[in-house]
């Protein structure tokens, strides 16, 4: 596991000040990575890093050769338009290029004198998708979400028996998923009512949210190889926030016998900064198995995985609709819940990917699953919320919603706070719904 150290200290500030407040996502403790370029312009992708308000633009800062050794080749390998490669050097790279960034971005540096030059503001940057998504993953961590929606969709039987012993997953699509700020069009599809003698193509009248974090792998692994449980964390560079948007009427008809299919891989949302593992470890927390649940098989248990595997991440739903925006009014919070109650741990569900010998690529991403917490008011998604849509809900403005209806914008937040380290964010995905094509 990696530890703490200078790049996390609490006393830390930058010379850029707008890191500096408390509130900022991007203090000179986070410095998490996305793929950027100036707004409406036709330059290339590159990679940068989040400082307060401010972008360091890495392939101007590569090309000035002002760092040196791995920091440098790290460095080099971020001014590409996607991050594979760098993600794919491991954590002796990461770390290296985060070193030399927090040194020269703190306050008393003498990089200040200069450094402004690789700064670019972050209300002119738009964003692209950080690597090539190789392979999509999603997983089913919650098992408050597990058990709510397994009761919607089979009431005698909510949890399967395999759940507690079993990291549940799907392999998904990574062709549709897109960066914050991604439009689509309502999906259309097979819909079979629990009355009707047939099925109809229609446009999904179900059309829901999934409140999950998405796991970036960096450094893989071979074909064959099993990733141990402790050695995890060195293949998964970092994570982002993830919408995995889903279609429940066509879910309900199709997930029989083979699971998700079309109700899932019309469009998933990925936020564009990337928070590191390496920036998370202030925030890993002690993972509990309830002593009536099965305790998990070796390959997915060790002492430090129980003293440190799971992450204290707050996480909030804001959904914004048409007439909010006309208003000009703040989007309504839906739901808040934390990644720590995630049944499995980051480390477990790679360890448990490759437990067969399947090989994991730089870039492939693993999403959590739902992540609804323990109580109803924390569940992370409508279909819950809304009791299957049969108990619509209220938003602030008095509008009232069971799914998701077009042009609506929704939009999920999360970070990290503690008492004795200063608060990171993951800065926000967000997304809209188009009405269904003709
Ligand atoms: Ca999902």
């Amino acid at each position: 596991m990696q530890t703490l150290n200078e790049t996390h200290h609490p006393e830390l500030k930058s010379w850029v000040q707008s890191a500096n407040d408390g509130k900022s996502d991007f203090p000179i403790q986070n410095l998490p990575f996305a793929v950027f370029r100036v707004k409406g312009s036709d330059q290339l992708f590159r990679g940068g890093v989040a400082i307060g308000d401010q972008i360091v633009d890495l392939a101007r800062l590569a090309a000035s050769e002002r760092f040196s050794g791995i920091a440098q080749q790290a460095a080099l390998a971020c001014a590409k338009s996607q991050l594979n490669e760098f993600m794919s050097m491991g954590p002796e790279a990461w770390s290296s290029l985060r070193h030399a960034l927090s040194n020269a971005l703190r306050e008393g540096s003498s990089a200040e004198a200069d450094f402004g030059e690789f700064l670019i503001p972050m209300a002119q940057a738009e964003y692209e998708l950080p690597c090539q998504i190789g392979d999509y993953t999603d997983f089913y961590t919650s098992i408050h979400h597990a058990t709510s929606v397994g009761a919607l969709f089979r009431p005698d039987n909510p949890l399967l028996p395999n759940y507690k012993w079993v990291p549940i997953g799907y392999h998904g699509r990574s062709s549709s998923i897109g960066i914050s700020g991604q439009k689509f069009h309502r999906p259309k599809g097979q819909v079979k009512a629990p009355d009707a003698d047939s099925p109809r193509v229609i446009p999904c009248n179900r059309l829901d949210y999934e409140l999950e974090m998405g796991i970036y792998i960096g450094q893989g692994s071979l074909m064959g190889e099993s990733v141990a449980l402790d050695e995890a964390d060195q293949h998964v560079f970092g994570l982002c926030l993830f919408n995995d948007w889903s279609a429940r009427d066509l879910q309900a008809w199709e997930y029989q016998p083979l699971g998700p299919f079309l109700a899932k891989n019309f469009a998933s949302t990925v936020s564009p900064w990337i928070v590191t593992t390496e920036a998370l470890v202030p925030y890993r927390k002690p993972w509990k198995r309830d002593e009536a649940d099965p305790q998990p098989l070796p390959y997915l248990d060790s002492a430090i995985n129980r003293e440190q595997g799971a992450l204290d991440i707050e996480l909030e739903v804001g959904l914004e609709t048409a007439t909010m925006r006309d208003l000009g009014e703040q989007p309504a919070v839906l739901s808040r819940s934390n990644f720590i109650h995630s049944y499995w741990t980051v480390n477990q569900l790679v360890a448990h990917h490759t437990v067969n010998g399947c090989n994991m690529r730089a870039g492939d991403l693993l999403g959590s699953g739902t992540q609804s917490g323990p109580e109803p008011e924390e569940a992370g998604s409508m279909l819950e919320l809304s009791g299957g849509g049969k108990n619509p809900i209220t938003l602030s403005n008095g509008e009232v919603r069971t799914f998701i209806e077009d042009h609506d914008v929704v939009i999920l937040r999360g970070w990290c706070r503690s008492d004795r380290h200063v608060r990171i964010g993951f800065g926000e995905v967000r997304a809209q719904v188009l009405p269904a094509k003709d």
